[in-house]
């Protein structure tokens, strides 16, 4: 069964195609091209969006939960109401995301989500949800100095003993991982995981500068929530953000909520990574479309007041959702939204290695896209050729 659908634009997101027809079968994408280069094929049903834009489907790396779950909490068949969720945001994959909990806990919740990630491969049905796609490790690796919120007694130096404990309770799904390079027997790891084909991503981390140049030449490509739980930036003494903003080597993301970093901090980091390696995330928790009160994000309590997750006066997590992520980068830095979108979809599919089969628009790509207003509202989401 094949569907073409057209709109007034496309965003592969590299490439604009004004008027474009973009074919789906199977769940895949078989052809996207321009109206005028390609006549809609016989016997083809059709659908017209309208002037509106065609999108890949947002990609979420660093995601805690949402409508009220906790990733680190919920049977695995409850994620599908978090994945029903995050479509109406746009999201159509996600990496479910730890935080620092006793080691019995964490493989607990890394056996349910790996049953989820495998589960959500093996389904063909018509249920039109976001998918968790691997896992992100955030912790229990990280610097007591620059922990946040994650539990003191929760944080362990890292060993290969360890990260294999937690790869095997994951099944290997372990498709991210969060560490504080500067710690003793951290350098060991990431050149483990980093051959393992994790995404190895610097944070949680008052590491100096050298210590984290030396991280990316053991493997390190990304940096998480830059400028949050990070050694800050002195012009003297530059220290990790200094190589995450310089490094070419190195994609990286932020909290783009205007909480978490301001607004110009937000574009400075926009112009330094620029629209390649910039990649948005939402660090949201299970509070994120529910009303304000009191949240779990895996051990911690949080209290949700006015958009602002707190546990004991700091920052706990946020509940941003993608597309106003999205959006904001157009406001904040003057992006403009094909750029943005790119953030959100290619960008983070490349950082974590995904970008074979999602966050593009192509031919032989899982039909996952959405349809966006021309200020970047969601107005539908497609899950492998379904929800139109
Ligand atoms: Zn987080």
């Amino acid at each position: 069964m094949r569907t073409a659908f057209t709109a007034g634009r496309l965003y592969s997101p590299t490439e604009e195609i004004v008027s474009p027809l973009l074919v789906v079968e199977d769940g895949r994408i078989i052809a996207v091209a321009s109206r005028k280069n390609k006549e809609v094929p016989i016997g083809v049903q059709l659908v017209d969006f309208g002037d509106v834009v065609l999108a890949p489907g947002f990609l979420d790396i660093h995601m805690h939960g949402g409508a009220g779950l906790d990733v680190m909490r919920a049977a695995s068949s409850e994620l599908s109401r978090l994945g029903e969720f995050l479509t109406t945001h746009g999201v159509t994959g996600y990496f479910p995301t730890t935080v620092a909990a006793p080691l019995d806990a964490t493989c607990g919740a890394l056996e349910r989500l790996a049953d989820a990630i495998e589960a959500g491969q093996a389904a063909n049905g018509d249920s039109v949800q976001a998918r968790p796609l691997g896992i992100h490790l955030e912790g229990p690796f990280l610097s007591h100095k620059r922990r946040g919120v994650h539990p003191p007694e929760n944080l362990v130096a890292p060993t290969l003993e360890i990260f294999e404990r937690l790869w095997q309770a994951a099944r290997g799904h372990i498709r991210m991982m969060t560490i504080a390079p500067e710690i003793p027997g951290a350098m060991e790891v990431i050149k483990e995981a980093a051959r393992r084909g994790v995404c190895v991503s610097m944070g949680h981390s008052d590491a100096e500068f050298p210590v984290a140049q030396a991280a990316v030449d053991a493997g390190a490509r990304h940096a998480t929530h830059t400028f949050n739980a990070m050694r800050p930036l002195d012009h003297r003494d530059p220290g990790i953000i200094a190589e995450v903003l310089t490094d070419e080597r190195l994609s990286a993301d932020i909290i783009a909520d205007g909480i978490h970093v301001a607004p110009a901090v937000v574009k400075l980091f926009l112009q330094a990574k620029g629209i390649e390696r910039a990649v948005l995330i939402t660090d949201a928790i299970s509070a994120t479309g529910m009303p304000d009160g009191r949240y779990q994000l895996g051990p911690i309590l949080v209290d949700v007041k006015d958009g602002k997750c707190t546990s004991n006066g700091s920052l706990a997590g946020s509940v941003l959702t993608m597309d106003r992520a999205v959006r904001n980068v157009t406001e904040f830095a003057g992006w403009n939204l094909q750029n943005a979108v790119r953030a959100a979809t290619l960008n983070p599919a490349r950082s974590v290695g995904l970008a074979t089969e999602r966050g593009v628009l192509a031919s032989g790509m899982q039909a996952d896209f959405i349809v966006l207003s021309k200020q970047g509202e969601v107005l539908k989401t497609i899950v492998r050729g379904r929800g139109f």
